[in-house]
């Protein structure tokens, strides 16, 4: 659920009761680098230059606790938001204050007023009167405070490039691909390979580049690893103009995510009819995860 003008930046409640209650497996509420982008884009016009004059904690138990020198930013001025991988950094003078939405987690800027609601774990307040207020019913999500130059868990050090960076280009699959024997698509979830290619947009940008997802990484030539970035690059781009695929203004009565959904070619499709040949798409586990794909359209 994002909207751009109010500042929203969340996944149904709705939907995921929806997934997790259900049969149904498809993770299409998780948010992925797409939503948490558009998250960025929407939250940053509303905290950057604002001031904070309190932070409340209601529940420190998330992933991880959330550490007491949050309190520290009582005064201090947000500099600037930026993201690495799914991570969502607000910059301010003495450090960052790293926000990470786990399996569930939503952000949302509000007034301050505004009642606060089960699952509302962390409030930033700021003293134009709005709220940076983070909602997270799994708990998977993060709050964590890292001082300048300091990444004592190494969430932010071991990762792979950006994909819509100019590190992720011509070349570089293949060359981390050699010897690979390891599936291309659990290859590029990986995110020492490179970040924020999850499962919907692994399963799109394959089908894309007609590459079967069970082929090994390392026996696939390198011109099609070339253009299979290419259409990474193109695949989540898309994404961040269309808003993520979970927002709220887009979601359908059913609780199913709305017109971005529908432009999915392969994921969330087994058993209907390849958009390209009409041979019926099929469905794997591989990781634990849902790969669809089409026996036709894509090769080893
Ligand atoms: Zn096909």
């Amino acid at each position: 659920m994002v909207s751009l003008t109010d500042g929203y930046c969340q996944t149904t409640l709705a939907d995921i009761k929806l997934n997790f209650n259900t049969k149904n497996t498809y993770d299409t509420n998780m948010p992925e680098l797409p939503e948490v982008e558009v998250c960025r884009l929407g939250i940053s016009p509303h905290i950057i230059k604002q001031t904070v004059s309190q932070v409340i904690v209601r529940n420190a138990r998330l992933r991880w606790p959330i550490p007491d020198e949050v309190k520290t930013l009582v005064g201090q001025q947000v500099l600037a938001v930026d993201r690495r991988a799914k991570y969502l950094l607000i910059r301010f003078t003495t450090g960052t204050l790293l926000l990470h939405l786990g399996m569930s987690g939503t952000i949302r800027v509000i007034e301050q007023a505004t009642a606060v609601a089960k699952h509302d774990h962390f409030d930033l307040v700021l003293t134009s009167g709005k709220t940076l207020r983070l909602n997270d019913p799994r708990r998977f999500g993060a709050v964590l405070w890292l001082e300048q130059n300091e990444d004592e868990l190494g969430l932010l050090t071991k990762l792979g490039p950006e994909p819509l960076s100019d590190d992720f280009t011509d070349g570089y699959l293949f060359n981390k691909a050699k010897n690979r024997k390891v599936p291309i698509k659990t290859f590029l979830m990986n995110n020492h390979v490179v970040v924020g290619v999850g499962n919907i947009y692994a399963n799109e940008a394959l089908f894309q580049a007609g590459i079967l997802p069970t082929a090994k990484a390392g026996d696939i030539s390198e011109q099609r690893l070339n253009a299979l970035t290419d259409i990474i690059k193109t695949v989540l781009s898309a994404a961040i103009k269309q808003g993520g695929t979970t927002l709220k203004d887009f979601t359908q009565a059913d609780g199913r995510p709305g017109y971005f959904a529908q432009s999915l070619l392969v994921y969330g499709r087994a058993g209907q009819a390849c958009i390209t040949c009409k041979e019926t798409l099929l469905e794997i586990r591989q990781s634990n995860r849902s790969s669809v794909y089409c026996p036709n359209c894509q090769q080893a």
